[in-house]
């Protein structure tokens, strides 16, 4: 058990119906594990927009970051830790970029709180 999770017993696994990341995190529907520990779990993009593209999601659903609450706190710096722990594991060493899409206008698309690591090439700035 990850030491954020012993802590606090926080390791929980909460699921929203009809939501496609928890389905995922069930095993429901198959992904590409990349990591995975009591709080998070991280996997392969499906229509990735760089030559890595990693998902890393919370075990427990959060709506979006706008959802989160005083209690997601720790669990959101977990999140982060674990994105660059990810893309160190990923080599790369160049940089890399980590979005959390939020809300429709922030374009998110699926409703269940993610961080994108993208990374493997150059990107642009600003976004469209
Ligand atoms: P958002 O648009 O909400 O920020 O990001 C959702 C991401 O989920 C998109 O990049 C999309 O490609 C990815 N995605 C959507 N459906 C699936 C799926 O069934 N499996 C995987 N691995 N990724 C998915
Ligand atoms: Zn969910």
């Amino acid at each position: 058990m990850c030491a954020y999770a012993e802590y606090t017993g926080y390791g929980v696994h909460t699921t929203a119906m009809n939501c496609l990341f928890c389905s995922i995190l069930d095993g429901a529907i198959p992904s590409t594990a990349i990591y995975s520990d009591e709080l998070c779990y991280a996997f392969a993009d499906i229509a990735p927009q760089a030559p890595i593209h990693v998902l890393v999601v919370p075990r427990k659903h959060i709506d979006s970051l706008s959802a989160s609450t005083v209690e997601d706190t720790a669990l959101l710096g977990h999140l982060l830790k674990i994105t660059a722990e990810i893309a160190r594991q990923q080599g790369l060493k160049n940089g890399y970029r980590t979005v959390l899409n939020t809300g429709a206008d922030g374009g998110q698309t699926v409703a269940h709180l993610h961080v994108h690591l993208l990374g493997g090439r150059s990107l642009a700035w600003p976004p469209g």
